[in-house]
């Protein structure tokens, strides 16, 4: 029975980076991963020989080389990675754009200061006093009381449209409750989005995972791919070790968990309560143009956009709520030559029940041919759609939605359909397919474990319900409890992080 210092489940990016830091200091580690391939949420795939990523958008937390103290800084840092590695290039511009009103904003944050000004002057120093409030907010103590976001933004901003507007992309990128974000990861997203920014490197998440991948490797870390955890096992109130999808059992001292909290309890045999289960999930469409968005009109990086006036974020009763998204152009991150593929990819809040239950049981449609370039005439948009779409054959459910979604993108970016020369879409059975996220829950549940703690010693969550969220912030969880629960426990040599 093979015995480590610690077994890891899930080679998302927390769990490699929580596994480089312990292979960093000669722990035996083990990472287990039941898909074929790393990443997690933040994957690639090939398509029709086109090169796609899964989950990246941008890089958030922008840093320049040489900054300090900087959560980018510090997840270098910890896993002795050089800035340069990273190959990063930051966006052009972003926006978010609602019913008669668009705010910009890039990697200098007074240009979207610049723009609350010019838009919602009576807001300006209401604004102020919130950005003061969030920079002045100790998102790192864990031990935090749990407050509600928006009765303390309130406190500052009275413009529902303009409360609403700066929710938009921090509930997008990074909330997993409806209607509302706890303060301290509205701080979070505040500070990686807004002050810090956006970037990208050329190749996308590829290069990330093989840095991390390649770096876990030299370190002496062991990846075991396609290797599910079925159960964690335990000695009264102390985790011992995990058995395998295929009976195996390997044994650790300490056993740190990316695979989410309703999972991770499942594993333990436990059944979760029933508000532990996250509700947010999306699809995303990838369309590849025959041109770089930018020819065809389109500047922004990313625009985060709502068709309503109040954004409604929140599990649609429909399959997707495609009157609100995030439209993501990669091309137009400031790279240093033209990539091969032009891309429009729009993120829609979708309804993991719905997609679950719509005929065919395979995920490739069986004549081989793909998603259809949406015609330009089926400009049918959220507003003039009432009533929830009778239930359609998978394929013909992502026809019809891929459709509506590009319609309603439309409203806030040129019109891109005429230059879509490929389409896929991924949908919520997608990422619990790929991810075992429970309900597809990109976010994973809304009860998050800020010490990673769950009661059972030696058994510790990392990444998305621990708290930090994206690819920052999950690397910088896997690294934050892997300090904590091992090597804090085992040397005082630690840097904090
Ligand atoms: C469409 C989309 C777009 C996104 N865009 C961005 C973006 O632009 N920027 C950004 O920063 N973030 C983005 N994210 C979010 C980001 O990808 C995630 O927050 C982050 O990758 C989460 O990492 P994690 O390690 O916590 O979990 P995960 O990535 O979920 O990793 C968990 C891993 O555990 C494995 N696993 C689960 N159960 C088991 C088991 N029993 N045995 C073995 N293995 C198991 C899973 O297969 C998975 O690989 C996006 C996500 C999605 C889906």
């Amino acid at each position: 029975m093979a015995q480590y210092d610690a077994i890891i489940i899930g080679a998302g990016m927390s769990g490699l980076a929580a596994g480089i830091r312990l292979a960093m200091y000669d722990k035996k580690v083990v990472v287990l991963e039941r898909h074929y391939v790393w990443g997690g949420l933040n994957s690639f795939y090939q398509f029709k020989g086109h090169q796609f990523d899964v989950g990246l958008h941008a890089l958030t937390n922008y840093a320049a080389r040489g900054a300090r103290g900087l959560p980018l800084s510090r997840l270098l840092k910890q896993l002795r990675i050089r800035w340069d590695d990273l190959d990063l290039h930051q966006q052009g511009f972003s926006a978010v754009s609602f019913p008669g009103v668009k705010l910009k904003f890039s990697n200098e944050f007074e240009l979207l200061r610049s723009e609350v000004a010019r838009a919602f002057p009576q807001q300006a120093d209401g604004f102020d006093a919130l950005t003061r409030a969030v920079r002045e907010f100790n998102e790192l103590d864990l031990e935090a009381p749990q407050q509600d976001a928006r009765p303390v933004v309130r406190r500052f901003i009275n413009d529902p449209l303009l409360e609403d507007m700066i929710f938009c992309p921090l509930m997008y990128y990074g909330s997993a409750r409806e209607h509302d974000m706890d303060w301290d990861q509205f701080v979070v997203m505040f500070k990686s989005i807004f002050f810090e920014g956006f970037s990208r490197p050329q190749q996308g998440v590829r290069h990330i995972l093989k840095l991390l991948i390649d770096r876990f490797r030299k370190a002496g870390g062991e990846l075991r791919l396609k290797t599910g955890v079925r159960r964690i096992l335990t000695d009264g109130n102390r985790a011992t070790g995990v058995e395998l999808d295929n009976g195996e059992t390997l044994t650790a001292e300490t056993v740190l968990s990316s695979a989410g909290l309703v999972e991770t309890e499942r594993m333990r045999g436990q059944e979760p309560g029933a508000q532990a289960t996250g509700k947010l999930s999306f699809t995303e469409t990838i369309s590849v143009l025959d041109q770089p968005a930018k020819h065809v009109g389109i500047e922004e990086t990313i625009v985060f956009f709502s068709n309503t006036a109040r954004f409604n974020y929140a599990q649609p009763a429909d399959d997707v709520d495609t009157s609100s998204g995030v439209i993501c152009m990669p091309g137009n991150f400031d790279l240093p030559s033209t990539p091969r593929d032009h891309l429009v990819r729009i993120t829609n809040i979708a309804n993991y029940d719905r997609w679950a239950a719509l005929g065919s049981a395979g995920f490739q449609p069986a004549s081989g041919a793909g998603l259809r370039p949406a015609p330009q005439a089926a400009d049918e948009t959220s507003a003039a759609h009432a009533g929830a779409t009778p239930a359609l054959p998978y394929y013909t459910a992502k026809q019809h939605w891929y459709e509506r979604s590009c319609a309603d993108a439309i409203s806030h970016i040129a019109d891109f359909r005429p230059h879509v020369t490929l389409v896929d879409m991924f949908t919520p059975r997608t990422i619990r397919h790929y991810t075992g996220h429970e309900g597809g829950a990109v976010y994973g549940s809304p009860k998050k474990l800020r010490t990673g703690a769950t009661g059972i010693e030696g058994l510790y969550i990392i990444g998305t319900d621990q708290g930090f969220l994206g690819i920052i912030g999950a690397a910088l969880s896997g690294i934050s409890m892997a300090n904590r629960w091992v090597l804090q426990r085992d040397t005082s040599a630690v840097e904090a992080t």
